[in-house]
């Protein structure tokens, strides 16, 4: 099954999308080095991935030079509902990630935040494929890509490497000889950290800029690293 990027996919055309599987990343402001894992791995293996970005650096700039990749942005919208630091407003928070990344032209929100007005914010600023849904692959085998107005297109995902570990779904369940749009979202630091479960997560949230000490709390049991791994090995070895 070929890896492909969020702009391979049309939703009008089925091969576009029904035998292929979508890796993508939410960067959530990851350390570089922990990015670089991520990019080692998969790079290694020639897939295809698509990297929803909330920041610059120097190792975001080297993945948006890699052929293999896409860059799509992924704005956090949550001071605006959860907090008083409203410095920006929608459009602001998503400009200052288009000014990075101009040629996006996929959006993933930061927690998935979606509404109406948001969707027509997003077709305002040429962003129409939208990777905002969850649909759990056990509950929805069928999930396909499909147009709304002014040309968007939602990208549902059916497998989320946070979620998984609240809803025990395990991603080697996944049954890839199904026609159902398989869209991945994995985070670099569950990749990194190989992520037993989110209390686990939190545990580490100290050490997240701090690259070394973050090595040495990579768990050495069953997490999200060794099930995704698996789960790749199976389709690609
Ligand atoms: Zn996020």
């Amino acid at each position: 099954m070929k890896t492909k990027l969020i702009k391979d996919l049309d939703p009008n055309i089925k091969s576009s999308w029904n035998d292929s599987l979508f890796i993508t990343f939410d960067i959530d402001w990851a350390h570089d080095s922990v990015i670089d894992y991520c990019h080692d791995y998969f790079s290694k293996r020639n897939l295809k991935t698509t990297w929803y970005t909330t920041h610059f650096s120097s190792k975001v700039q080297e993945l948006s030079c890699d052929s293999n990749i896409e860059i799509g942005i992924h704005p956090n919208f949550n001071d605006l509902l959860y907090s008083d630091k409203t410095v920006l407003d929608s459009v602001g928070i998503i400009n200052d990630l288009l000014d990075l990344f101009p040629e996006s032209s996929t959006v993933r929100s930061h927690s998935l935040t979606m509404s109406e007005r948001l969707l027509e914010t997003f077709a305002s600023l040429k962003l129409f494929r939208i990777s905002n849904l969850f649909l759990p692959f056990d509950r929805f085998s069928k999930a396909s890509p499909f147009n709304l107005w002014h040309d968007t297109v939602m990208i549902p995902h059916c497998y989320q490497d946070n979620i998984s570990l609240k809803m025990s779904h395990d991603l080697v369940e996944l049954d890839t000889n199904t026609s159902g749009l398989k869209v991945l979202l994995i985070h670099p630091i569950h990749f990194f950290l190989n992520t037993p479960s989110l209390e686990y997560y939190e545990s580490c949230r100290p050490y997240f800029k701090d690259p070394k000490k973050l090595k040495e709390k990579r768990f050495k049991g069953n997490g999200i690293f060794s099930r995704v791994d698996l789960f790749l090995k199976y389709l690609y070895e």
